[in-house]
């Protein structure tokens, strides 16, 4: 009933659900035993697909979820995904009781939030947020009196964890490690200085993928990977040493091939001139796709195995590549906006790199105009169209 005609139409991603699990299994290995698996999928499982993404995982043992607001939490219990999710940012305190409903646990990271959400008490079950120096969200926990606001929680709620999170575990530099090692310091005295004043501090956790590669004397109770387990590396700089695979290649169709005669230009801003004669190819791709407009006259994809560069301005809906080495080109083929064409492989990395941002911004940036198709086995097992399911 699935066939390619229902997401190969235009532009598109294929996702390797077989790849995922390899990458889970692969960190899952590198945790100890004990030491629970978080898989974050917010950001629709960093464009992945949650819902997809989220029963996959659940499937191949995951122990917890994470995502950034409940209505992403909703959406995964909506796929049937029954473990545990943890809220990691602020839920307006009126829609505590979805919260309950949907059996979630929501953070609580201030005074002021507890205080908003006193009225859903013990039926509420939180994880308590410490700030030990992201400054973003969290109790702050240095001093004894700020951890009295913490023990207030314990009091007042169901507590099942606590956390931090690190602002630059993804950094070398003896000044960020050192940042982090002291993060990471607060957290564990201020989680002792709990137990020790009877509170069972549940769930510690305060890895993310670049952590939890780096640093395995810190796993504690439960490590929260990201994008790690997309098969991309939290970082260029960590150089990871456990295996990870790409789980989503990127792909369009060649709607147009022509020749281009000398001193014409292309696209937007006539931003590229032919100097000499060469052949374009026309592709459905444009950052309302969420191919970026820094590509312009910079990226490349990848047809026929062999790299085609991005000629002049990347357009809404279309741009424009030097197929003048390709001569088989021609309109209906696929080419690679991302991952592997034969021995070629762009990388997220490499589109982040070239437009001045990180990773995860190249691949949460791929819009619902994208239809996802996933796979199992080499074959297609589900699509998820977000125009056509509205
Ligand atoms: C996004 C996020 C993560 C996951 O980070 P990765 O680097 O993608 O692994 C973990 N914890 C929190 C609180 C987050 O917001």
């Amino acid at each position: 009933m699935i066939s390619e005609n229902s997401y190969a139409r235009r532009c598109w991603a294929e996702i390797d659900l077989d790849a995922l699990g390899r990458n889970f299994r692969a960190l899952r290995a590198f945790l100890r035993p004990e030491t629970a698996a978080l898989a974050v999928v917010k950001a629709d499982a960093y464009g992945h697909g949650d819902q997809q993404i989220g029963r996959a995982l659940e499937e191949i043992g995951v122990d917890w979820f994470g995502v950034a607001c409940l209505d992403e939490a909703l959406s995964l219990r909506r796929a049937g995904c029954r473990k545990p999710i943890l809220v990691f940012g602020y839920t307006p305190p009126e829609l505590a009781g979805l919260l309950i409903e949907h059996d979630l646990t929501q953070t609580m990271y201030s005074a002021e939030y507890a205080e908003a959400m006193q009225g859903a008490g013990k039926r509420l079950q939180v994880h308590v947020k410490l700030d030990t120096g992201m400054r973003r969200i969290g109790f702050r926990c240095e001093e004894e009196a700020d951890l009295a606001a913490v023990e207030a929680v314990y009091r007042d709620f169901t507590v099942t964890g606590i956390f931090s999170h690190f602002s630059c575990a993804d950094e070398l530099s003896p000044d960020s490690l050192a940042f982090t090692a002291g993060q990471y310091a607060k957290f564990a005295v201020a989680c002792d200085y709990l137990q020790a004043r009877g509170h069972d501090p549940g769930l510690r956790h305060c890895s993310a993928s670049s952590a939890l590669i780096l640093h395995e004397d810190w796993q504690l109770d439960m490590v929260r990977m990201g994008i790690a387990l997309v098969g991309i590396a939290p970082s260029p700089e960590i150089g990871t040493h456990i295996r990870l695979e790409p789980v989503l290649t990127w792909r369009a169709r060649v709607v147009m091939v022509k020749d281009l005669e000398i001193g014409e230009a292309v696209s937007y801003g006539r931003a590229f001139r032919a100097e000499k004669r060469m052949r374009v190819a026309t592709i459905p791709a444009g950052y309302a796709d969420g191919y970026a407009r820094a590509f312009t006259n910079k990226g490349h994809m990848l047809l026929h195995g062999r790299p085609v560069p991005v000629l002049g301005r990347v357009c809404m809906d279309y741009c424009v590549v030097d197929v003048t080495d390709v001569p088989e080109a021609k309109m209906g083929d696929a080419v690679t906006l991302a991952g592997q064409d034969g021995s070629e492989e762009i990388t997220f990395d490499a589109l982040a790199a070239l437009s001045g941002t990180i990773s995860h911004d190249r691949v949460c940036a791929i819009s619902p105009r994208v239809p996802r198709a996933y796979f199992r086995g080499g074959g297609l097992v589900e699509v998820r169209d977000y125009l056509t399911a509205r």
